[in-house]
C-alpha cells in the first residue's frame, strides 16, 4: 500500500491574477468561506440561497424566478444551458467566432442538436444580418452567442437585435457571459434573453465553482414541456430548481462554502453599484489599453468592439507569446495568459475582472509589460 504522503503546509505562489480568470478574489469573500457550515436545507442556508438569487437577479438585471448558481463552473452552467434547452434533433445555431462559442457547439451536439454556424472571423463579433440569414436557411431552434469572448476579447453588441431576429422565427436565444458578467454592460431583460449563464470567477471575483443561471418563464416552459428527459441528472434543471424554488427539497448537497463566497461578492456588487462597476471595468481597463497602445502595441478587436474586462493584446513581431506570459510570472508574479486556439502566439489576454480591476495592478500590468519588451 502507498505510504502516508508528506503533504506540507498549503503554500501557493503569491501572484497578481491579471489573466482570463480566476481574479483576485477581495479579502471580505476571501473570509466568508471561513464561516462555519450548516446543513443545505437549513433555514439559515437557504436565506443565504435567497440573498444569491437576489444578488444574481441584480446583477443579470432580470426579474426571472428562475435565477440559481450552479454547482461547477462556467463549462457546468453552459451544460446546464444546452442540456435543458436542446431536445433531440433540433437545430441550434452557434458562432464560429472564438473558442468558446466553439464549445458551445460540441455541447449542443452532444445533447443532441445538429449544431450550424453563423461565421464572423476570430477578432470580430457576429453581424446581426448574418445571424438573419442563418436563421432563414436553417431555422434553428436555439441561438447561442457570447457576449465577452475570452479568446478573442470581443464584446458582441447588437444584442436586442439578435433576440428580435430569433423571436421573430420562434426560437431561444442563450447567451454566455462568462467573461462578462458584473463587469460589462448587459441586460438580461431589457435584451430579452432566454437563458443567460456566467462563473464566479472572473468579474464577479469569487472563487469558481458556483455558476450563475438565469431563464426566463418561457425557457423554462420549454424545459418543462420536453419530450425526452435531459440528458444529464445532476445539470436537470427541474431538478435543481427543486432545491432552488420556494419549498427546497434535497437534489445534490448544497456548495455551502462556494455560496458563502458568491453571496459577499454579490453584497459587494450591490454595494458599489452594477452600473459604477460597468464604469469602474471601463476606467481601468481603459488605462490598461491606453498604456499597451502607448507602448505601440495594438489591441486585436476595433475599438467599438472592444471587451474591457479581457484585453487580447497584439504580440509585436519579434517577441515569443510564452516567453512574455512566463516573464510576467517568474519574474513580476503577474498572471497573464497567451493566446487559445487560433490566437496562440499571436496575442497576449490581459485580463482586468473584478476586484483584479483596480489602479494599482493596472499600473503593475502595464510597467511589467513594458519591462520584458524592453
Ligand atoms: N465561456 C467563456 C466566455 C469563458 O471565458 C469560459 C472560461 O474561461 C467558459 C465559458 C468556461 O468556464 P470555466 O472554465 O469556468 O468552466
Amino acid at each position: 500500500m502507498t505510504d502516508a504522503p508528506d503533504i506540507g503546509e498549503l503554500n501557493p505562489a503569491d501572484r497578481t491574477l491579471m489573466g482570463p480568470g480566476p481574479s483576485d478574489v477581495h479579502p471580505r469573500v476571501l473570509r466568508s468561506m471561513a464561516t462555519p457550515l450548516v446543513g443545505y436545507l437549513d433555514p439559515s442556508f437557504v436565506e443565504v440561497m435567497n440573498d444569491v438569487q437576489e444578488g444574481l437577479r441584480y446583477v443579470f438585471r432580470t426579474d426571472n424566478e428562475y435565477t440559481l448558481a450552479v454547482s461547477g463552473t462556467g463549462s457546468a452552467a453552459m451544460e446546464a444551458a444546452f442540456v435543458n434547452l436542446v431536445e433531440p434533433g433540433e437545430t441550434v445555431l452557434v458562432p464560429s467566432n472564438g473558442y468558446f462559442g466553439g464549445r458551445m457547439g460540441e455541447m449542443a451536439e452532444r445533447a443532441g442538436g445538429d449544431v450550424v454556424t453563423v461565421d464572423a472571423p476570430w477578432g470580430e463579433p457576429l453581424d446581426p444580418a448574418d445571424v438573419e440569414a442563418a436563421f432563414d436557411e436553417h431555422q434553428p431552434t436555439v441561438l447561442g452567442f457570447v457576449h465577452g469572448e475570452t479568446s478573442t476579447g470581443v464584446r458582441q453588441g447588437d444584442i436586442d437585435e439578435l433576440t428580435d431576429i430569433a423571436h421573430a422565427h420562434d426560437a431561444y436565444v442563450v447567451a454566455d457571459t462568462v467573461a462578462s458578467l458584473g463587469g460589462v454592460e448587459f441586460r438580461t431583460d431589457e435584451w430579452d434573453l432566454d437563458l443567460v449563464y456566467s462563473g464566479s470567477q472572473k468579474c464577479l471575483s469569487a472563487p469558481p465553482g458556483a455558476s450563475p443561471l438565469t431563464l426566463s418563464d418561457r425557457a423554462m416552459e420549454k424545459v418543462r414541456n420536453r419530450e425526452t428527459r435531459p440528458n444529464s441528472w445532476y445539470l436537470d434543471l427541474e431538478g435543481l430548481w427543486s432545491y432552488w424554488g420556494d419549498d427546497p427539497q434535497y437534489h445534490h448537497t448544497g456548495m455551502t462554502s462556494t455560496l458563502y463566497a458568491l453571496r459577499e461578492s454579490l453584497r459587494m456588487v450591490a454595494e458599489e453599484g452594477v452600473e459604477a462597476g460597468w464604469a469602474r471595468h471601463r476606467r481601468m481597463a481603459g488605462a490598461l489599453k491606453a498604456g499597451v497602445e502607448a507602448m505601440g502595441l495594438e489591441l486585436l478587436p476595433a475599438d467599438e468592439h472592444w471587451l474591457p474586462s479581457l484585453n487580447a493584446v497584439r504580440i509585436p513581431g519579434a517577441a515569443d507569446g510564452d516567453a512574455l506570459t512566463t516573464h510576467l510570472l517568474e519574474e513580476e508574479g503577474i498572471e497573464i495568459a497567451g493566446g487559445l486556439g487560433d490566437l496562440a502566439g499571436e496575442v497576449v489576454r490581459v485580463g482586468c475582472m473584478g476586484h483584479s480591476a483596480r489602479p494599482s495592478n493596472v499600473l503593475r500590468t502595464v510597467g511589467a509589460l513594458g519591462r520584458a519588451l524592453e
